[in-house]
Formats: C-alpha cells, sequence, structure tokens
C-alpha cells in the first residue's frame, strides 16, 4: 500500500542495503544516491517523496545538501547520521531536514519515522486542515477563528504564550521543531535567554494537554533539540 518513493543517500554499502531491503519488504520504491551531488540530482530528475539522508558523504556534507535542496523544495528530509552530537541535529534540523534517527538504528525505528513522514505529506498534500479553520488531532481541537483550544467538550485556559506554542507545534504536528526555530517563530528574538523559558511554556502546556498520567502525549521533547507534536490516533 505504501508505494510512496524514498531516494536513499548514504555512502556506506552495507548500511544502504539494509535500508533498501528494509524499503523492499515493506512496499517502498527506492532510488539510491552514494554521494551528495548525485542525490541533488536524483532529487531535482526523479521528484522522491521522501529522502533518507546521510550527513557524512564523500563529497558534500549532508547538510549542504538539505541546504541546496530546500532553495526549490519542500521534499521531506529524514537525516540518518552516526553523529549523535546535538549541535548536529539542531544544524540539519535548522537547514530544513524533518526528522532524524540516529546510527546505529532499528528497522522499526526507521519504519515509523517513514510513517510519521508519509501522514505529515498526506495531510499537507490534501490541503484540508492547511485550509481549515478547525485543527484537530485525538482529542485535541484548535478553532483558529475563535483562538480557542478544546480537549474533548472540555476548553483548555491557555495563556497567549501558550497558544501560540501550541498553534506552531499544531501547524507542523508530525515534524521535530528545534528550539531556535520555535524561539524565532514565537519571541523573533535570539535563543541563549528563551531557552529556559520555553522549556517552562512546553512543560505546563504539556501538563494541560495530557491532565492525567494516561492522557495521550501530544507533544514529545527531544532533549536538547527541540520538540514535536505527535499525531494521535
Ligand atoms: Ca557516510
Amino acid at each position: 500500500m505504501n508505494k510512496a518513493l524514498i531516494l536513499v543517500v548514504e555512502d556506506d554499502a552495507p548500511v544502504r542495503n539494509l535500508i533498501t531491503t528494509t524499503l523492499k519488504a515493506h512496499d517502498y520504491k527506492y532510488l539510491v544516491a552514494p554521494t551528495g551531488e548525485s542525490a541533488i540530482l536524483s532529487a531535482s530528475t526523479h521528484n522522491p517523496d521522501i529522502m533518507l539522508l546521510d550527513l557524512g558523504l564523500p563529497d558534500l556534507d549532508g547538510v549542504e545538501v538539505i541546504r541546496r535542496v530546500r532553495t526549490w523544495s519542500n521534499l521531506p528530509i529524514i537525516v540518518i547520521s552516526a553523529r549523535s552530537e546535538d549541535a548536529d541535529k539542531i544544524e540539519a534540523l535548522d537547514a530544513g531536514a524533518d526528522d532524524y534517527l540516529t546510527k546505529p538504528f532499528s528497522v522499526e525505528e526507521l519504519l515509523a519515522r517513514l510513517r510519521v513522514t508519509q501522514r505529515r505529506l498526506a495531510m499537507m498534500q490534501s490541503g484540508a486542515e492547511a485550509n481549515s479553520a478547525v485543527f484537530t488531532n485525538g482529542a485535541l481541537k484548535i478553532d483558529y477563528a475563535a483562538g480557542c483550544a478544546y480537549l474533548g467538550e472540555q476548553e483548555l485556559h491557555l495563556t497567549p504564550m501558550e497558544y501560540n506554542l501550541l498553534c506552531l507545534m499544531a501547524k507542523n504536528v508530525g515534524k521535530v521543531l528545534t528550539h531556535t526555530y520555535i524561539i524565532q517563530k514565537i519571541w523573533g528574538g535570539p535563543w541563549e535567554n528563551n531557552v529556559a523559558s520555553l522549556r517552562v511554556f512546553m512543560a505546563t502546556l504539556r501538563k494541560k494537554l495530557s491532565p492525567t498520567p494516561d492522557s495521550p502525549q501530544y507533544i514529545q521533547t527531544h532533549i536538547g533539540v527541540g520538540y514535536r507534536m505527535m499525531r494521535v490516533e
């Protein structure tokens, strides 16, 4: 049922084979590119649905590949990297990557990230929610016109800051947003002074969204990196 076309950018043949074998077994179509330049060329000629991108490539840095692709395409890019430093993840996400996986990764993890990205893509392509005045995700509902948010029948009592944060997360549902990105969108200023405040606002917002321990977790924390709103079934 998948049939999405995945561009696999990876110079390491064993890792590339693991990925392509997994994709094949789960009914994805794929293309491979062993270098940054061939990845950019392939992205522009074959118009893949999703790019899986290794950062350590022989010719170009993966982050440079993201920057160049982003000048003309919104193609979802999932970074797969051995670099586990937060700074590297942040750099890739800020350059325009949608998600990241750290090597070594499990096949299940890879498939889960692909599913998240496909759902996000389907939503964007349908355009239904983008043009709609109401956002829904599980029991969460945002009525943009009224400036109100609800959990089930219950109106959420949010401060303007929390409401803005919630709308930003909702607009980017499924995507990891870095601290820098969120702070620039919400405060419009430099991030060093605001990351502690962001953490506090996010903690209270999460508590309001998940009032009991068994409530679904709408907002996922990526420690040292940022936050993501999850699609809740
Ligand atoms: Ca590599």
